[in-house]
């Protein structure tokens, strides 16, 4: 991937406009000249979700160490494994930066708890959606409130589902364009660059974690499983998501290029 010509910058431009713009430029541009064209054409605030996984760390390095205006935030769920909190401080020691975090409403919280158990997500698929609804997809609402575009690290290789995403899109549920700029890369790709650029990531990868969420609700995985396999792992059905990039809002008018 080259650092090309960069994806400029236009006059106001419908949402769906600038999202085929952006997808059509995408491919020629590395990760840093992706983030800065989306920076360029998308007016008012853009937001990072890290759960600080690999993805999310050469995301965030590519951010900070180009100074870009994008915002990083976190979903603490309260149910992460301690070195993912290691690496949430370890990052903002090592960029100088906060990262904000959203957590679930506590009422919600008790009530799931009181409900299904400290663990009752085990117990069936519409209970451990409950649980991600309560303790990720609401507080992913309060995060990308007034939010204009929202990057995430999704990978086509990652899943079936996820092969078919675009770089870019508007999703009119949350009324903002959601960008995928490593949707290209390899998980070697990804380990390659934060390897090269000194990136700390997070050492449960180093013991066969390959995508890291809720502590209860990962596990490592075998040679040769496919790299979601460790999420949910007791669920069979292939589609496993928690919520995060399927749903709701209206969408304003006027996402409009800067
Ligand atoms: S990943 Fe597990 S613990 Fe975390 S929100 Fe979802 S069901 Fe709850």
């Amino acid at each position: 991937m080259n650092a090309h010509a960069p994806i400029s910058a236009s006059d106001v431009a419908p949402p769906n406009a600038i999202a085929q713009r952006l997808t059509s430029g995408f491919r020629d541009l590395d990760l840093v000249n992706r983030l800065a064209g989306a920076r360029r054409a998308i007016a008012g605030r853009l937001v990072l979700t890290t759960s600080f996984g690999l993805e999310d760390q050469a995301i965030t390095h590519a951010i900070l160490s180009q100074n870009l205006a994008i915002d990083i935030v976190t979903l603490d769920t309260g149910r992460l494994f301690p070195q993912t909190y290691a690496l949430w401080s370890e990052t903002e020691a090592r960029y100088g930066r906060r990262i904000r975090a959203f957590y679930p409403e506590r009422l919600s919280v008790e009530a799931f708890v009181a409900q299904h158990g400290i663990d009752g997500f085990r117990a069936s698929i519409a209970a451990r959606q409950a649980c991600c609804a309560v303790r990720k997809v609401e507080p992913l609402g309060r995060a990308l409130d007034g939010a204009s575009g929202w990057i995430t690290g999704v990978r086509a290789e990652q899943s079936s589902e996820r092969a078919i995403t675009p770089y870019a899109s508007v999703d009119a549920a949350r009324g903002l364009i959601k960008l995928n700029p490593l949707l290209d890369w390899t998980r070697e790709h990804v380990a390659a660059f934060v390897h090269e650029h000194g990136v700390p990531y997070n050492t449960l990868h180093d013991e066969g974690f390959l995508s890291i969420g809720c502590a209860p609700c990962t596990r490592a995985v075998k040679p040769g499983e496919p790299e979601r396999a460790g999420r949910w792992w007791w669920e069979q059905e292939d589609k496993k998501e928690c919520g995060l990039h399927s749903r709701p809002r209206p969408i304003p008018e006027t996402v409009v290029a800067s």
